[in-house]
């Protein structure tokens, strides 16, 4: 990395290990720490156990369960795994039908996709315009057969909280199993399973300043009997989730269960206002959506869609921030984000949609830095966007004494890419070009390096050689063959348009 590392604004994907807790797994792993196997008799396996059972009361305490409650995993995925495929196998002599959301993690839809594969049905709801599932819906969803509903606490793409309380609450009513994935909500936002109804919860600490590799399932006592463990070994955790307990990964997770816990308070307002100020700074840009908008939201999570702008082109633009996008981005590589494709927003109408996520070592000076990083590069691509072109064709105009502005184009506003070049033509040469593009870094790269090349060019000596020759002066790999030939198709344009 170079001299000034990005901005780091993806907490949400990880946290980095606090280093109290970095300190508490230092402790477990050489020869003078506790490093011993906690099914063992021995001294060293009696002050390994000791560790997991404090470790084990923190990790519950940050819930409200208790601790024999807890089963540790290897974190939300394999905790949704559990939960998801063990309730629905144990039970399916009761009914196979299962009840999730379309705008769960991957981790829950996944297994539910699993279970179809084995004659399960799964309903997957649709949530309203602001991502919420409501609790309406869930009961019109439930039938006879309804063994489990899995429905996330809070989504890791928009940040939406979801009701588990009133959903839970309908579902132990009906005699439905109720499961929730609360790896965003699980020490960000106060969780307590003594007034919630959920039967199983599932969380992880890499997610809340803990390392990678540990999580649980919160398993409610009165629900063990509905679980089957879905690995087998030599019956740790209730045989649930047997084999040798990692206690670094546990007696971290503890020590970061105690610590958000304590600072849940304090940094819960603090994020809210920090998230809040950079949606206001860039609120300012126009042409800016908030998901998630109207519904109540975790406090480090902001997305916004820009629109007029080209999701990789702005990503690969903002180099000074780690920003989640991906998903989110509607570009060819990247699927556009099939959470926000559920709440309604059309790819391309969305553009591009950037999730910035805040944690424990964001200050105001890094949100300020973020937003006017933002905002220089939307306002540079939307000048390169089809809004801009009369100001570039007056421009060129006016610099010329005798001569004429021609202009081609090629690709759709509504395709992945649009290419409009503007020549100021004299006699039988380019005085000088202009280019509009909207599309991904590749092609306005080779684009406006085009420019400069079509300058001086006599009207014979056009297109300056072919897309190929283009990709090997500009480095485009193959993949991005295609889209200069979206270039080439407006260059011929302009060829047609010569008078
Ligand atoms: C991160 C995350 C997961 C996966 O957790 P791992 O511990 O990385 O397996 C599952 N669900 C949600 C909502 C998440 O944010």
């Amino acid at each position: 990395m170079s001299a000034a590392p990005p901005i780091y604004l993806d907490y949400a994907a990880t946290t980095p290990v606090d280093p109290r807790v970095a300190a508490a797994m230092a402790g477990c792993l050489t020869l003078e720490g506790d490093f011993g196997n906690a099914s063992s008799t021995h001294a060293f396996g009696r002050a390994a156990a000791a560790r997991i059972e404090r470790a084990r009361s923190q990790v519950a305490g940050l819930i409200g369960a208790g601790a024999g409650e807890i089963v540790f995993t290897s974190g939300a995925t394999e905790s949704n795994n559990l939960a998801i495929l063990g309730v629905a196998r144990a039970n399916a002599d009761r009914g196979r039908h299962l009840v999730t959301a379309r705008t769960e993690h991957k981790a829950v839809l996944d297994p539910c996709k699993r279970l179809e594969k084995e004659g399960f049905s799964v309903t997957y709801l649709t949530p309203d315009a602001s991502g919420i599932v409501t609790p309406t819906a869930v009961a019109a969803a439930l039938r006879p057969g309804t063994q489990l509903v899995s429905l996330m606490g809070v989504n890791n793409e928009i940040g939406v909280v979801q009701d588990i309380g009133a959903i839970g609450a309908l579902c132990r009513e009906r005699g439905v199993a109720f499961h929730s994935d609360c790896a965003q909500a699980a020490g960000k936002l106060p969780l307590d399973v003594a007034a919630l109804p959920v039967d199983f919860l599932s969380f992880t600490a890499h997610k809340l300043y803990g390392p990678k590799g540990v999580g649980a399932l919160y398993v409610r006592e009165s629900a063990r009997g509905l679980l089957q463990p879905v690995t087998f070994g030599g019956g740790q955790e209730h045989g649930l989730r047997p084999g040798t307990l990692a206690t670094h990964q546990i007696v971290g997770f503890g020590a970061a269960c105690e610590i958000a816990a304590a600072e849940l308070p304090a940094e819960g307002a603090r994020l809210s206002a920090l998230r809040d100020r950079l949606w206001s700074l860039l609120g300012m840009l126009g042409g800016v959506h908030l998901n998630g908008a109207g519904a109540p939201r975790v406090p480090g999570i902001l997305n916004v869609s820009f629109e007029g702008v080209e999701g990789e082109s702005l990503v690969g633009a903002l180099k000074e921030l780690a920003v989640s996008t991906g998903a989110a981005c509607n570009s060819a590589s990247a699927e556009a984000s099939y959470v926000l494709r559920a709440l309604g927003r059309d790819a391309l109408l969305a553009g591009c949609s950037l999730r910035l996520s805040l944690g424990r070592s964001t200050r105001a000076a890094e949100v300020d830095a973020a937003a006017a990083a933002i905002t220089r590069e939307v306002t540079r691509l939307r000048a390169l966007s089809p809004a801009s072109g009369v100001a570039q064709v007056l421009e060129l105009a006016s610099q010329g004494e005798a001569g004429t502005v021609v202009s081609g184009e090629a690709g759709g506003p509504s395709e992945e890419t649009w290419v409009r070049f503007h020549l100021l033509i004299e006699g039988d040469t380019v005085k000088d070009a202009r280019v509009q593009a909207f599309g991904c870094p590749h092609t306005l790269d080779v684009a406006g390096w085009l420019c400069q090349e079509l300058r001086g060019r006599t009207r014979a000596a056009l297109p300056p050689g072919r897309p190929a020759d283009w990709a090997a002066s500009r480095s485009v790999p193959v993949e991005k063959l295609g889209r200069l030939l979206v270039i080439e198709d407006a260059l011929r344009e302009c060829l047609l348009q010569w008078p």
